[in-house]
């Protein structure tokens, strides 16, 4: 063993000294987080960079007193299921949001950011080796989060219909998960499609997994969730996140909705991973929520007005992309470039420092698609921004 250690790096001798999981070895960076470090590292340096790889929108929410929340509760730990008050105050949003009865004694669990929910969900319904079915483009953790809790994702190419789903579906599948709105497509899911996927599901005694983060970017009242169809929620397993929804990205607030046996099991989950979300953030949004949702909802409409005018603009110079109406990302092809999505990314922030996501982080399907963020820039510099995309894309082709 020492014989063949010789000759390899300080780095490879210890990881080939067993000291590392392979599961932890073998797993992939966010490309997203990848990329937008290197942005935070060129700001820092003074470099002026056209940011289009922010997974948020910034909402100018004002700051709240929290001289006016409990002093004695912000302090300390809250209960697991998170505090009891902002349950209720959720459920009855859900109601009247999104038609989606729950009891908020049993059927909803907060937690520290939607991230984590999705993956306590997947450590309780996968043993190792058991399939979970998720198309391309997948948002970034889809893939590594079934993976670190040991289970086989199988990525379906974004050129597929929702309707060849069954042909993936195997007797290890225990699961189907959809991102409604679409990371990053924006695209909103039909009540014919859901309604599908949950017989899908129920055919084959599955879950169906809806990460519902951006529900709310969603206008006219198109948003479906599975929720309001499987009402005992017998296949359904929701994830919602107060980041997006509420433009606090930050502040790691999300929760599950599911069934109170799935609930319970992800609770006992939850007690020993993260206890309770921090408290004081808690009572914040809940003393602030509707406060808060009237300066998010009026910016949500706004953005909805800049992705239509965007979307528009696309079209005029020949830029294609895959269809979507909500959120603030696009999906967008590079076709003809010769260069992988890595590549093309990589050189168009360090030549041109515009910064955006490879399609290769969203799938194997996918290298030859951005995805691009009209979240956090004006209408007038994502113009710009695409121009010098399009004209990069024939630089290299
Ligand atoms: N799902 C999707 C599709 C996302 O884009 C994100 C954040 N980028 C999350 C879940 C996680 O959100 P959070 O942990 O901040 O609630």
């Amino acid at each position: 063993m020492k014989r063949q250690l010789i000759g390899l790096t300080h780095y490879e001798r210890i990881s080939s000294m067993g000291r590392y999981s392979n599961i932890s070895e073998n797993a992939e960076q966010a490309m997203s987080i990848k990329y937008n470090t290197i942005v935070y590292d060129l700001k820092r340096k003074g470099v002026k960079v056209l940011v289009m790889s922010l997974g948020e929108a910034f909402f100018d929410v004002p700051l709240y007193s929290f001289a006016e929340l409990p002093i004695s509760e912000i302090y300390h730990y809250s209960h697991s299921l998170g505090i009891p008050e902002l349950r209720k105050k959720l459920a009855d949003y859900f109601l009247k949001q999104y038609s989606i009865p729950l009891n908020s004694d049993k059927e909803i669990l907060i937690t520290s950011g939607s991230k984590i929910a999705i993956y306590m969900a997947l450590m309780a319904i996968l043993n190792p080796g058991d399939e979970v079915v998720v198309q391309e483009p997948c948002w970034v953790s889809y893939p590594e989060q079934i993976k670190l809790a040991y289970g086989i994702p199988v990525q379906i190419p974004y050129d597929r219909s929702i309707y060849d789903y069954e042909k993936y579906i195997t007797p290890r599948t225990k699961a189907i998960i959809i991102n409604n709105p679409h990371n990053p497509t924006g695209y909103v899911y039909t009540k014919e499609e859901i309604t599908y996927l949950l017989e899908l599901a129920a055919k084959h005694n599955i879950w169906l997994l809806s990460d519902e983060a951006y529900s709310d970017f969603v206008m006219d009242g198109k948003f479906i969730s599975p929720g309001s169809i499987d009402k005992e929620k017998n296949h359904t397993i929701i994830f919602n996140s107060i980041s997006k929804n509420f433009g606090i990205s930050g502040w790691r607030l999300g929760y599950i909705i599911s069934n109170e046996k799935m609930i319970h099991n992800v609770l006992k989950i939850n007690q020993h991973l993260i206890t309770c979300p921090a408290t004081i953030l808690e009572y914040y949004v809940l003393n602030y929520f509707e406060k808060i949702l009237s300066y998010t909802v009026p910016m949500m409409k706004e953005l909805h007005e800049k992705r239509k005018a965007v979307a528009a603009y696309m079209k005029d110079i020949g830029l294609e992309c895959l269809p979507g109406s909500a959120t603030f990302y696009f999906f967008v092809s590079i076709i003809p470039t010769k260069l992988t999505s890595e590549e093309f990314c990589t050189r168009l922030l360090t030549e041109e420092y515009i910064s955006v996501v490879p399609g290769l982080g969203y799938g194997y399907s996918c290298d030859k698609f951005v995805r691009i963020s009209i979240g956090t820039s004006k209408l007038d510099e994502i113009k710009c921004g695409l121009d010098k995309i399009k004209e990069f894309i024939i630089k290299t082709s």
